[in-house]
């Protein structure tokens, strides 16, 4: 846990969050912001800064995030109709939160 990290306060249940989905290792819930109908973050428990930072041990728990995203888009029903999993990276890439997370967004087209 990073202090002054933001997600990791989510993790550790310190600032509040709708929580949509929680096992030993991810963590997902709705943005604060929303950009889409349907717009929830999937985050690994553990501090991980971004894909630019990823390290082989990190392999597996982002694979089970991207799972976790398609768990939850056949629980919401988007399984068929299709969604959208992405993850900014860098300054350029357009990321604010230095704390790993797939942005899962649903239910608009474009
Ligand atoms: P980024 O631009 O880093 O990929 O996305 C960060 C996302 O986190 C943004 O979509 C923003 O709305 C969301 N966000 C920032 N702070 C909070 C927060 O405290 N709680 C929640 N639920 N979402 C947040
Ligand atoms: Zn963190």
């Amino acid at each position: 846990m990073i202090p002054g990290c933001v997600f990791c306060r989510i993790v550790k249940g310190e600032s509040p969050a709708e929580i949509e989905y929680e096992d030993e290792e991810v963590l997902a819930f709705k943005d604060l912001y929303p950009k889409a109908p349907i717009h929830l973050l999937i985050i690994p428990k553990r501090h991980i800064e971004s894909i630019a930072s990823l390290e082989s041990e990190d392999e597996a728990v982002v694979g089970h995030c991207v799972r976790v995203a398609r768990l939850l888009a056949e629980r919401l029903d988007y399984g068929e109709r299709g969604y959208r999993v992405s993850c900014n990276t860098g300054p350029e890439g357009g990321q604010v939160v230095y704390h790993l997370h797939l942005h899962f967004t649903a239910g608009r087209r474009g």
